[in-house]
């Protein structure tokens, strides 16, 4: 059985409220002990003195590209890219080709996985057959299969009588619909968020109101349901604002939101650079700060990076051409301490809460905590180190970062799954 010390880390583990230095032994796949001066010579040493140890870091949302798109990302090179970003755990989108909408698929991301993947990868199943928002899947066969929450991602359930039944459906199984909100009709073939920036470039612009008539819509259908709702990558004050009372009133719904809509807003698209075109838009500075006191009043629970690959020769199309999406697993973590701990002054243990202990209660997984006989699954940050993103480091198989050959502070020093070292920065 393999043995590994973690030396004279700074142990921030949210689910514990535990925020000390100290030693953490790991033996086979489970945390064995955690205390202080540890003196155990058999096992692997990782000296952390300096460093922070988390939970291992968990993502709700990401594109895996896999089956369907080999080009742009594989399980295999998603994974090796979320390992690298101190992710252990991941859960993908299902809108690959084919969709994730039927038992077969779902067994082969798990035999994938279980083959190739670096972390635990949670498969994510459509709401509806080839995902057109018409005939609900098969919801328990599905969450046999393996699925922790269903989501047409991509796109909006635009029928509200569609989602009533998918929210009292997923109920039944105790699993969450995650929405993706743009309404269709108002986004209109925008390009980026509508606004004085969208005016001023000429690009045609998606008014923060499409999202925000979704989350109000959705968030009746769940309160009239009592389903489990989650809303991703929230981008706008107005939607923080409807989740926020929501909550107030007890729904029960949860809310993510991505660190390009706390790290940019939609003066960034004046380069016209299509690495910061995404979906929702980079919205406006106002947004941009709701976002931040959202994640800080707990209205938005989880950091997820929505996770979107695609080829350079799609990104280097013409703006209004190009695919919507950015990569974000490797820089979750500095954007996370660039613009939360640092320039906002978030504690660590507010923005580590948000990237373990709550994304793992959505889905309903016993991961995101530190103690004896928990899951090893273990993160280690280097919080003060300087590097700089470029094309070679980069382990996803697309580089379609708006930082990239950007210097960045803060990086993954090592990254443990199940008591195994996935990755190490030397
Ligand atoms: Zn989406
Ligand atoms: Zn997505």
């Amino acid at each position: 059985m393999s043995e590994i010390l973690i030396r004279n880390g700074r142990l921030i583990d949210p689910k514990t409220k535990f925020d000390e230095a100290v030693d953490i032994f790991i033996s086979g796949t489970k945390i064995a002990k955690i205390g202080r001066n540890l003196g155990l010579t058999e096992a692997k040493v990782i000296n952390a003195h300096g460093l922070i140890v988390t939970p291992g870091l968990i993502d709700l949302h990401c594109h895996l590209r896999d089956p369907g798109r080999p080009d742009e990302e594989t399980i295999e090179t998603g994974s090796a890219a979320a390992v690298a970003g101190g992710f252990t755990s991941i859960c993908c989108m299902p809108n690959t080709e084919p969709p994730l909408d039927n038992e077969g698929v779902v067994h082969y991301v798990l035999s994938e996985a279980a083959r190739s993947a670096r972390c635990r990868v949670f498969p994510i199943a459509a709401i509806t057959k080839r995902r057109e928002g018409k005939e609900i899947t098969e919801f328990g066969s599905l969450v046999q299969a393996g699925v922790k929450a269903f989501s047409d991602d991509g796109d909006t359930v635009a029928d509200a009588g569609v989602l009533r039944h998918a929210l009292e459906y997923a109920k039944i199984f105790g699993v969450p619909i995650m929405e993706h909100a743009l309404d269709k009709n108002l986004v209109h073939g925008g390009q980026m968020n509508e606004g004085l920036v969208s005016t001023r470039l000429g690009l045609t612009g998606s008014p923060t109101a499409a999202e925000e008539v979704i989350v109000a819509r959705d968030l009746l259908l769940a309160k009239f349901t009592n389903g489990r709702l989650h809303i991703c990558h929230v981008s706008t004050k107005g939607c923080v604002d409807l989740i926020r009372r929501a909550k107030q009133e007890g729904q029960s719904v949860t809310a993510e939101t991505c660190p390009h809509y706390f790290a940019l807003n939609d003066a960034a698209l004046e380069t016209y650079d299509t690495n910061f075109k995404v979906n929702p838009p980079l919205r406006s500075e106002e947004d941009r700060q709701a976002i931040i006191e959202a994640l800080r009043d707990g209205t938005i629970d989880c950091i997820a990076t929505d996770h979107a690959p695609h080829s350079a020769a799609e990104k280097e199309l013409e703006f209004c051409n190009a695919p919507f999406g950015m990569i974000g697993l490797e820089t979750a973590v500095p954007q996370v301490i660039a613009e939360l701990i640092q320039k906002e002054k978030f504690s660590w243990m507010e923005v580590i809460a948000a990237m373990t202990v709550h994304p793992a209660r959505i889905i309903g997984e016993h991961l995101g905590v530190v103690k004896p006989g928990a899951v090893a699954d273990l993160t280690i940050i280097n919080p003060e180190k300087k590097w700089r993103l470029t094309p070679e480091r980069i382990q996803s198989r697309s580089k379609n970062s708006p930082w990239l050959n950007k210097d960045l502070t803060g990086c993954v020093h090592a990254t443990i799954v199940g008591g195994e070292i996935k990755y190490t920065a030397e």
